[in-house]
C-alpha cells in the first residue's frame, strides 16, 4: 500500500513502471487523481506556467506501474490490525505499507485561518491561490517563513503586485539558514533590487496583523505561510516512532525504526542516521529506493538499498521575472542562463511522467 500520491511516490511508480513492480496487489491511496510539481509552483504564480503544466495525472502512471489507485484521504493508521483508515471508505488492510503523504500545513493556518494561506500543502495552495484570482490586488503582502520556498514565493508575488509593498518575514535564524554566506548574501541583494523588504524576526499572523517576536506588529492584506512542512497529522496515535517534531523516524533504506513492513520517505519523514532536510530534491530520490527494496523484500530478497544523499545539493531559486539563483556548495550566481536551466531541468521532469503515463 503507498499512502500518498506526490513527489516520493511519483519516483516510486516511474521505478516500477521501468523495472517491474512487486508481484502482489499494490494500492496507491491519495487525496486527489492529480498531484503538484512544487518546483513549478511559483512560477505559476509569476505567470511562467499555467497550472497544467506542473499538474501529473496519477491515474495513467498508476496503471501503467500495476497499481490500483484509491481516491481518499488517509486518516488514521492502525498497526495492530495493520489498516489504513479512509475518510469514504472501509479500512484498507495492508501487508506492506509506504507513507509519503508530504508536510501539513503549520497548525490553525491550513483553511485560510486569519486570511492567511499556507503551503505546504502544495494543492490546497493552489486552490486557495486560484480563488484569489479576479479580486483587487493587494496593498500590503507579507511571505513569512525565510526558506526556498518563502524566498520563491516572495518573487513572485513581485512579479504578480508590481506596486505592493512586500514583506518576506524570514525569521530569526534569517534567510536560507542551511545555505552558505555567498548564497544568503546574493538572495538578500535580490530581495533588495525587488524592494521586497527582509525582516529578520521570528512572526505569525494573526487577524490580518502580522505579530513580530518583538512586540511589534504590521497589517497585510495578503499573508502567506510558508515556514515549512508540519508532521503528518492522520499517523497522530498511530504508535509508530515519531521524533520530537512528529515526522516518521527511518533509517537510510527509509524503513521506519522498528517495523520490518513499513516505510517512509520525502517530507513526512526523519532520517535519524543523518540530518535530511524536507525538501523534494531528497523525496525523489527516496522514492526510488523504496521502491527497490518493496521490490527486494516482497520477492523473499535482501540487501536493501540506502539512500546517500549527495554533499552537495543543486538548488536554483526563481526570482520571479525570468531569471534565477543557482546555489551549488559555496557558489551563488544569478541570471537569465539559471532560470533557463531551471526552466529546462524542471519540464523534463514533468515530460518524464507524461512519457511514463502513455501505453507503449
Ligand atoms: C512553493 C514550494 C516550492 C518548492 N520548491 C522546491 C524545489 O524547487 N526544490 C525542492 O527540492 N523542494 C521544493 N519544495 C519542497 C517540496 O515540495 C517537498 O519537499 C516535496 O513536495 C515533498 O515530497 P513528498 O512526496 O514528501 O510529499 P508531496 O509531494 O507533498 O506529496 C504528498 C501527497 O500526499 C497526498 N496526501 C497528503 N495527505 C494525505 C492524506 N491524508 N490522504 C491521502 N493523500 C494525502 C497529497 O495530496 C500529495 O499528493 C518546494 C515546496 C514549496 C511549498
Amino acid at each position: 500500500m503507498l499512502a500518498g500520491g506526490g513527489h516520493a511516490h511519483l519516483q516510486l511508480l516511474a521505478d516500477w513502471i521501468e523495472r517491474g513492480p512487486p508481484d502482489v496487489e499494490t494500492v496507491l491511496i491519495s487525496v486527489r487523481r492529480t498531484t503538484l510539481y512544487s518546483g513549478m509552483i511559483p512560477g505559476w504564480l509569476a505567470g511562467a506556467y499555467r497550472l497544467e503544466d506542473a499538474t501529473i495525472d496519477l491515474a495513467p502512471l498508476a496503471e501503467r506501474a500495476g497499481v490500483r489507485l484509491v481516491v481518499d484521504r488517509l486518516v488514521g493508521l492502525s498497526l495492530a490490525r495493520q489498516e489504513v483508515e479512509l475518510a469514504e471508505a472501509p479500512p484498507l488492510a495492508f501487508d506492506w505499507l509506504s507513507i509519503a503523504t508530504g508536510g501539513s500545513a503549520p497548525a490553525g493556518l491550513g483553511d485560510g485561518a486569519d486570511g492567511a494561506i499556507a503551503v505546504p500543502p502544495i494543492d490546497r495552495f493552489a486552490d486557495a491561490w486560484s480563488q484569489r484570482q479576479g479580486r483587487s490586488p493587494p496593498r500590503r503582502v507579507a511571505v513569512i517563513g525565510g526558506g526556498a520556498a518563502g524566498v520563491e514565493l516572495a518573487f513572485a508575488l513581485r512579479a504578480v503586485f508590481a506596486s505592493a509593498a512586500i514583506r518576506l518575514v524570514a525569521g530569526r535564524a534569517g534567510l536560507l539558514p542551511a545555505a552558505g554566506a555567498r548564497a544568503r548574501s546574493r538572495v538578500a541583494h535580490a530581495l533588495a533590487r525587488r524592494a521586497i523588504e527582509r525582516v529578520e524576526r521570528d512572526g505569525h499572523v494573526a487577524a490580518g496583523t502580522v505579530r513580530l517576536c518583538d512586540g511589534t506588529s504590521f497589517a497585510a492584506d495578503l499573508v502567506i505561510v510558508a515556514t515549512g512542512s508540519g508532521p503528518p497529522r492522520w499517523l497522530g496515535g498511530a504508535g509508530l516512532p515519531l521524533d520530537d517534531a512528529g515526522f516518521v523516524e527511518v533509517d537510510a533504506h527509509h524503513r521506519v525504526l522498528g517495523q520490518h513492513n513499513l516505510f517512509a520517505a520525502g517530507d513526512a519523514a526523519q532520517r535519524v542516521d543523518r540530518p535530511v532536510a524536507h525538501a523534494g530534491v531528497h523525496a525523489v530520490h527516496a522514492g526510488p529506493v523504496v521502491a527497490a527494496n518493496l521490490r527486494t523484500l516482497i520477492g523473499g530478497g535482501a540487501g536493501l538499498d540506502r539512500y546517500l544523499p549527495r554533499k552537495r545539493t543543486l538548488y536554483l531559486l526563481s526570482t520571479g521575472d525570468r531569471r534565477a539563483i543557482l546555489m551549488w556548495g559555496g557558489v551563488a550566481l544569478e541570471g537569465h542562463w539559471a532560470w533557463r536551466l531551471k526552466d529546462w531541468i524542471d519540464r523534463r521532469w514533468i515530460a518524464k511522467f507524461r512519457r511514463l503515463s502513455r501505453r507503449l
